[in-house]
Parts: C-alpha cells; sequence; structure tokens
C-alpha cells in the first residue's frame, strides 16, 4: 500500500500546478541524476520571428515568403505557426501534405511540389541548396527539385529556462543535456547561454531515444534516474523511454500530455525542480 503522505506530496505539487501521475514517479525523483530537455517550446518560447528572408536570384522575397507560408499552414509546429504570423499576404491552397518529424513538410500547390524544411530535407530530396550560415533556425524551400532561398528564424530562451537548470544545479544535478531537432550553431548558443552541461543538435525524435536510452544506462548502474522533459511536439517516444518524462502542459500537445509521467501546466521548465523540492520534502515525512 502507498504510504497516505505521498498523496500529501501528490497533492502539493498540484496546487503548484504540476501533475503527479502517481506517487511513484513522485518517489523516483529522488534518484535523478540527469536531466535531459527538448529545445524548442520547452527551454525556448517557441514563438519564433523571421529576422531574414533570402531568395535565390530570380525568386523575389515575397514569392518565397508565399510558398513556405502557403505549406506551413497545414503544420502546427511553432515554426509554422510563426512564418504564418509574419507573413500577411494572400495564402495559396495546398493539396497532399505530409509533415515529417524533424525534417519539415511537403505539399502540392498549383501542382508543384514543394518542400519547406530544414538541411536534412533538401538532402532527402538531393535538393542543390545553398546552405545558411546564419545563426537561426533555417528554413529551406524548395518548388519542383528547385532551391528558391531560405528563411533565417529566431526564438529565444523563455525568462524561466536559466532558472531551470540553476535551480538543478544548486540540487546537486549536474548533468542538464539539450535534445533538439534544430542545427548546431543554434543549439550549442542556447545552451551556452543557459549553462547546460552538453548539447545534441540535428536529431530526429528517434535519435532522441537512442540518446535517452544511453544516459539511462549510465544512470542505472549508478542506481539513479533520468528525466526527460519536453513539450511533446514529436516527443512522445521520448517522454516515455526516460525514467520520468514531464511534459510542459501549457504549450503541449495532447500525445505528451497522455505519454508523460507529470504534467507542468504553464510553461515553466524550473517546476522540475520544483517537483523534486516536493519529493525530497515528501520522502522525509514518509521516513
Ligand atoms: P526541437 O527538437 O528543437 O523541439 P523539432 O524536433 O520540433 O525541434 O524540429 C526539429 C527541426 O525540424 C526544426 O528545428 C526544423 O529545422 C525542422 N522542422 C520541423 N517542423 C518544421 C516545420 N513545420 N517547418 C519547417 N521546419 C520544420
Ligand atoms: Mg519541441
Amino acid at each position: 500500500s502507498v504510504p497516505l503522505s505521498f498523496f500529501g506530496g501528490i497533492g502539493a505539487a498540484s496546487k503548484q500546478g504540476i501533475l503527479v501521475k502517481g506517487s511513484n514517479y513522485l518517489e523516483a525523483l529522488n534518484d535523478v541524476d540527469t536531466v535531459a530537455f527538448d529545445k524548442t517550446g520547452t527551454l525556448t518560447k517557441g514563438q519564433f520571428s523571421v529576422v531574414d528572408v533570402i531568395p535565390k536570384k530570380g525568386i523575389t522575397k515575397e514569392s518565397l515568403l508565399q510558398m513556405a507560408a502557403s505549406v506551413e499552414n497545414n503544420s502546427t509546429h511553432p515554426i509554422a505557426v510563426s512564418i504564418l504570423k509574419s507573413y500577411t499576404g494572400k495564402i495559396l491552397s495546398t493539396e497532399a501534405s505530409t509533415e515529417k518529424a524533424g525534417h519539415g513538410l511537403s505539399a502540392k500547390v498549383d501542382g508543384q511540389t514543394v518542400i519547406v524544411g530544414n538541411a536534412k530535407a533538401m538532402q532527402n530530396e538531393n535538393i542543390d541548396f545553398i546552405e545558411s550560415n546564419a545563426l537561426g533556425t533555417i528554413v529551406y524551400v524548395a518548388v519542383n527539385s528547385k532551391f528558391w532561398g531560405s528563411i533565417v528564424i529566431a526564438d529565444e530562451p523563455k525568462k524561466d529556462a536559466s532558472k531551470a537548470i540553476k535551480l538543478l544545479n544548486n540540487r546537486g544535478i549536474n548533468q542538464t543535456v539539450m535534445l533538439t531537432g534544430d542545427n548546431e550553431k543554434v543549439g550549442s548558443a542556447i545552451a551556452k547561454k543557459l549553462k547546460m552541461s552538453s548539447v545534441y543538435t540535428n536529431l530526429l525524435p528517434e535519435n532522441k531515444v537512442e540518446i535517452v536510452n544511453d544516459l539511462l544506462q549510465t544512470s542505472h548502474q549508478k542506481n539513479k534516474k533520468v528525466a526527460f522533459v519536453g513539450d511533446g511536439i514529436n516527443d512522445t517516444p521520448v517522454l516515455t523511454t526516460a525514467d520520468i518524462g514531464f511534459a510542459m502542459g501549457g504549450l503541449g500537445s495532447d500525445a505528451a500530455v497522455e505519454a508523460a509521467d507529470i504534467v507542468i501546466m504553464g510553461d515553466e521548465p524550473s517546476k522540475v525542480a520544483r517537483a523534486m523540492k516536493i519529493a525530497k520534502k515528501t520522502r522525509k515525512i514518509v521516513l
């Protein structure tokens, strides 16, 4: 049977906007030595803004943005939402859109096949594209296998993100890992700014699972545990792989909230450390 004070712990957590799905997860939090975070929407606001539009010769900025926005109109990814927000012109109708996690998406526009996504998306289709060096998340656009140009978008860390890392460090958790599908330049810059201990970039959802499995192996050898924190878009598999999966309920997808062990209401990643504090207090009461 479960000691009564565990329910007390769950109650205390819920009052702080942290929904714990079982007392075992609260207990397990006491053994965590590694916390891995998704970047977009978890540590960063997930609100990108367009900072540059770089069309290929012969293509206008307007038509490049129009193509990108029309295709992104089929996606709910934070990148899509922001491109649509920054484009006020006419959206073209699309057909047969398909989205590929960690890549981007494609659709037909007036019978032309349009691909909108990252370098991986372009490489997969053997598109001869000009790789951008801009510090930002780069969205490349190709029409009928011809490169049209790139759009540079930038996101920024949440105010609460550096506090989230600092509070974990204060609790003696020094392995704070960023796992992102975004590029190396952006991932490293943000991880450095937040003083995280390591960063893995250009990851597909399945790569995030592989890395968490490696982290689990190392931690389990020391009888420790691994938590993963994500906003859920594409992160359901990794949420279930970690010992304890945290979903950011404010922005997160329903699938993520379902897959998670602990749901953080709102958008503050520092609530992970707060949950640990409650877990520690709860254990003291039990012992
Ligand atoms: P993160 O791991 O940082 O949360 P995601 O796994 O959601 O990021 O996405 C990884 C990368 O895939 C993005 O940085 C972007 O390059 C590309 N991508 C995903 N969805 C889209 C989209 N709708 N439009 C353009 N690019 C996208
Ligand atoms: Mg994400």
